[in-house]
């Protein structure tokens, strides 16, 4: 049967209706019936061809929360009807030191779901069984679908690059990924400070777990947060002083760059040198790190903050999330 789909038929146009013959449910892949999908900053990306790896037709969709409908013969993992996600990855070679490791986040053969594949924006999706994950039953699935990207991608880093309870976290850009990483910080035991140039996002900003709050378009507040942090989250890299963020840092303090817009960074080496700062950048999560992510979200009751609109919207809803209007994650439904 084939299966029906919102797909861009060429770069920087909107969705059209679309579908495709999925042919013959191969051993190791999940077939999912799709109940939730989220939109992420990089589905524009994607249906725009910023980063030149976009294929046409492109049906965007990676935050993907569905029930198991049909499994290959080799699959014993999962169960028909069970809930389950998928995220930004659809494959990996799983035999690289990365793979072996459980960073197939950063296999050279990654393959994202909506590169050289059809995505979550559809009523079905058939993926490699071992990027599907059980998602456990506290998560809503309205509320867990934009975690399968945008909450691996801020929780990652918080592993990946050594945070501790006993760290200061800035969480610069209070927008889809900077209310999750407020919630994952402030969970995960650091003290929380949510920065953004919007002075009325700070009641929302402290909700979710930010303990100060700076007004980052504030030259004087700014200067008066310099040498606070130890790790600083930057959810968006359009139109950054990445100056004045290094100068947000203590001496070893590190900046995480997560933002995919193809901007260049410009910033002075002195800062870099002088305190053994670095500045780094993560990409999602491996398999290990999705469940931990799920598990520890379950845990804490993190959930993203979303506006439910059906697939039949998405162009609407994609219109929300490119002018900012989004609070502060969009989830398709069917
Ligand atoms: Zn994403
Ligand atoms: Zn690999």
């Amino acid at each position: 049967m084939p299966i029906a789909c919102w797909a861009a038929m060429a770069a920087k146009e909107s969705l059209r209706p679309f579908q495709y013959e999925p042919g013959a449910l191969e051993s190791r892949e999940i077939e999912i019936s799709i109940t939730h999908c989220g939109i992420c900053h990089s589905d524009l990306h994607l249906i725009d061809n910023d980063w030149g790896i976009s294929s046409y037709p492109l049906v965007p969709g990676h935050e993907i929360i569905g029930t198991v409908s049909a499994r290959g013969a080799n699959v014993k993992s999962l169960r028909l009807g069970q809930r389950v996600g998928v995220g930004w990855q659809r494959g990996a070679c799983l035999e690289c030191d990365y793979c072996v490791r459980g960073e197939e986040n950063l296999c050279l053969q990654a393959v994202p779901t909506c590169v050289g594949g059809y995505g979550g924006f559809a009523t079905r999706i058939r993926v490699d069984s071992h990027f599907v994950f059980s998602i456990p039953d506290a998560l809503e699935s309205a509320t867990v679908a934009p975690l399968l990207c945008g909450g691996v991608t801020v929780f990652t880093p918080l592993r990946a690059f050594g945070v501790t309870p006993v760290m200061r976290v800035g969480v610069i850009g209070i927008g889809g990924l900077g209310h999750l990483a407020l919630q994952f910080a402030r969970a995960y035991g650091c003290e929380v400070t949510a920065f953004s140039s919007t002075p009325a996002k700070e009641q929302e900003a402290r909700q979710f777990g930010g303990q100060h709050f700076v007004v980052s378009s504030d030259a004087q507040a700014m200067a008066k947060a310099a040498a606070s942090l130890d790790f600083l989250f930057a959810t968006t890299s359009v139109g950054m002083d990445w100056n004045a963020l290094l100068n947000l840092l203590r001496p070893k303090g590190k900046l995480c760059v997560l933002g995919g817009a193809p901007v260049p960074l410009t910033v002075s080496p002195f800062p870099l040198v002088l305190g053994q700062r670095t500045i780094c950048g993560s990409p999602v999560g491996g398999r290990a790190t999705m469940t931990e992510m799920l598990d520890f979200a379950a845990r804490h009751g993190i959930k993203a903050k979303v506006e439910v609109m059906p697939l039949a919207e998405a162009n609407a809803a994609i219109a929300r999330v490119a002018s900012n209007r989004a609070r502060y994650r969009m989830v398709l439904v069917n």
